[in-house]
Parts: structure tokens; sequence; C-alpha cells
């Protein structure tokens, strides 16, 4: 059995990583958990993609996987074909099992605009953690400058509900680093980025942001509520709220 490093390693490890590129950081995780490894894309970030660029272009082998809530906007489920074109990769899918005509009769309609913290758990959290029990790290685009959130994010963490390590490569850029990438790359991002949204999720929890907002201020407005619960730990698990 292949022996990951342990849980009290990785802050050391982490440490390695700072200020290096994250292809130095992505080589490591490679080595070290593949076949063990999966990147998660946001399909309505950039940084996602810039990961996905550097992370396919070392080893093309290692699996890509989205969560579809089945309320995605369409142009996001178009840019998957977008980037499976671009990187000869499909991404994999991690659903649950619930359909959205089951969630409404069992928890009434329209579920997120009530309860957008069972939503997210029922669609995202749930579905996300048992696909995660066949992996040794999972690989994510998160970047401290995001939001208040993520601020204290590690190159390298333990992610202690799923029992895993998680790697975030570009937990040290800024935004305008992310774009510079994609700009000096030809990444492919999903167009709505181009059309006013800075962050997208599902559509009904998604609008625009309007000059000066934060990035994530576009997702569940009018709720105190910032994450959808992928990026929770225990020490900041009260980021999210309900209505405002
Ligand atoms: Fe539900 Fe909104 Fe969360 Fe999507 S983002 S799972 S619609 S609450």
């Amino acid at each position: 059995m292949v022996e990951f490093p342990a849980p009290e390693r990785l802050a050391q490890l982490a440490d390695k990583f700072e200020g290096k590129p994250p292809e130095q950081l992505l080589t490591w995780a490679i080595e070290t958990y593949h076949p063990k490894l999966v990147l998660f894309l946001s399909l309505g970030g950039a940084g996602g993609m810039v990961i996905a660029d550097i992370l396919l272009g070392l080893n093309s082998e290692v699996p890509v996987a989205y969560i579809d809530t089945g309320l995605l906007f369409a142009e996001t489920y178009d840019f998957i074909k977008t980037f499976t074109e671009k990187y000869g990769v499909a991404p994999v899918p991690v659903r649950t099992e619930l359909s959205l005509e089951q969630q409404a009769q069992r928890f009434g309609e329209k579920l997120w605009e009530r309860e957008p913290d069972r939503c997210c758990a029922l669609r995202k959290v749930a579905p996300q953690r048992e696909f995660l029990k066949d992996y040794g790290a999972w690989i994510t685009g998160i970047r401290r400058d995001q939001a208040s959130t993520r601020s204290q994010t590690s190159l390298i963490e333990w992610d202690a509900a799923g029992g895993l390590a998680k790697i975030n490569p570009l937990a040290g850029w800024t935004e305008r680093d992310v774009w510079r990438y994609v700009a000096d790359h030809g990444v492919p991002t999903n167009p709505l980025l181009s059309q006013g949204y800075a962050s997208i999720g599902c559509t009904p929890c998604t609008r625009p942001v309007a000059s000066g907002e934060d990035s994530r201020a576009g997702r569940w407005s009018g709720f105190g509520k910032t994450e959808c619960g992928l990026h929770i730990n225990p020490t900041n698990a009260n980021a999210n709220s309900n209505r405002k």
C-alpha cells in the first residue's frame, strides 16, 4: 500500500514551495500522489483553468473532475466542450443521485432561496466527499486574495473532513497573476467571466458584480454565505450563515 505524507508533515512541506512556481508543487504532487490525485476544476473561475493548463502539461493522465449540480449555466456546460477540445481530457462530472425533482419533493421548491447551505451540502459537498474517498489528494484553484475565509490558505493542507491532502497551488497568487498567465498562455476561460461575472457557480445563486465589488459578491447575494462548503475547514466553519 502506498504511504502518503502524514497530515502533520504537510505544513512543513508547504513551506518548501512558498514563493516557488506552481509547477514545482504540482510536480511534487504528481510524484507523491498519482494515481490517487485529482484536480477538482472550478469551471467558473480562471484559476482552475490555469492549474489545469500547468497540470495537464506535466501529466495528462491526472483526472479532472467538476461538480455538476444540475443548475450550472448553459455557458458553463458549453465550456466543458471547449475544455475537452483544448486539452483532450473530458472532465468527470460528480453528481448527487438526488434529482432536482426529488429535492423539491423532500425539501420544497427552490431550496437555494431558503436554505442555500443545505442545498450546497446536498448537491455539492456530499457527492464530492463520496468521490474523494478513492483519492489521497485533491487539487483546487483557491487563493488567499479571493475572500477573508481563504486568507489563511496553505499550499498543502490536510482536509480533515475528507481525510486526504488538499493542494492549492495558486494560494499565493493574485487575481492579476492569474489573468497574466491566461493571456500569456492562451488559456480558455468561461465566457461569462467577460460578461460581468467574477465567480460563477449555479444559475440561481450567481449574479454579475458591479465595479469595485468583491469578486465573490455575486455568489449567494442577499445571504451571509460566502462558501459552498467545499473549502470550509473546521477552523473557519462559521464562514456561512443564513440570509442577511
Ligand atoms: Fe444550491 Fe445555489 Fe449551492 Fe448550487 S450554489 S448547490 S443552487 S445553494
